[in-house]
């Protein structure tokens, strides 16, 4: 799909488009930067860190692939979102790193609401009894900024559709319970190239889109 349709589809809802440049060549990226792209996702951070270094700095990076915890402090200083937090030993590691270099990152709490077991994420339970611990409460370098979630690979549409409304309502709940005054809780990252229509319909806030924008990925 062209680049400018589908930014002005998106931006007339109000929705954020995340360009994933994964397996893509930083020229790749520039093409879209030249068009006004500012931000893109990668899911490694093997090759995060190096586009990072080659391409404009005010391209914000945002991470959406599966974190080791043990690569957190290569991103640490650049990182703008970290969409794929799914357990407190990350979050943990995440506000060591950031506050080694003073800065306060912006993370999502991933959900798993695939029926694929290959999926990461929390469960609700999981996820409310770290937002209700003291450790939790004591962190300072990190910001809960929304949730994330990645729908089963398939072609029935009413699965995916109950999947992202089960990850909107997810969102509402810990908004409603935990994250009332804070208006920086606000994003429900979900729809990818082959589901962002649903995504956007069920209350989308940030799409992660890659094949749809470069073509498919040989890797
Ligand atoms: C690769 C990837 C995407 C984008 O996938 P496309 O189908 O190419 O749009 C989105 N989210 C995550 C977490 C990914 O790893």
């Amino acid at each position: 799909m062209d680049y400018l349709t589908l930014k002005r589809t998106l931006d007339a809802k109000g929705v954020k488009l995340i360009a994933v440049s994964k397996t893509q060549p930083p020229q790749r990226i520039l093409n879209l930067y030249e068009q006004g792209q500012r931000a893109f996702g990668e899911n490694r951070v093997q090759e995060m860190v190096p586009k990072y270094e080659v391409l404009p700095k005010d391209i914000e990076w945002h991470l959406i692939g599966h974190l080791q915890t043990n690569k957190v402090k290569y991103v640490a200083p650049f990182v703008h979102l970290i969409h794929s937090v799914d357990r407190f030993k990350l979050l943990r590691e995440i506000d060591k790193q950031a506050q080694k270099v003073q800065r306060v990152v912006d993370c999502l709490l991933q959900f798993h609401i695939a029926q694929e077991e290959t999926k990461f994420g929390f469960h609700e339970a999981e996820a409310i009894a770290m937002l209700e611990s003291e450790e939790f409460r004591a962190l300072q370098h990190v910001r809960i900024c929304g949730v994330m979630g990645m729908a089963t690979f398939t072609d029935d549409h009413q699965q995916i559709r109950r999947e992202f409304r089960t990850l909107r309502q997810i969102f509402e709940r810990l908004k409603a319970q935990y994250f009332a005054h804070v208006p920086h809780f606000k994003e429900i990252s979900m729809g990818m190239s082959g589901d962002w229509e649903i995504a956007v319909e069920e209350g989308s806030t940030m799409v992660r889109i890659g094949s749809l924008l470069f073509g498919p990925r040989s890797t």
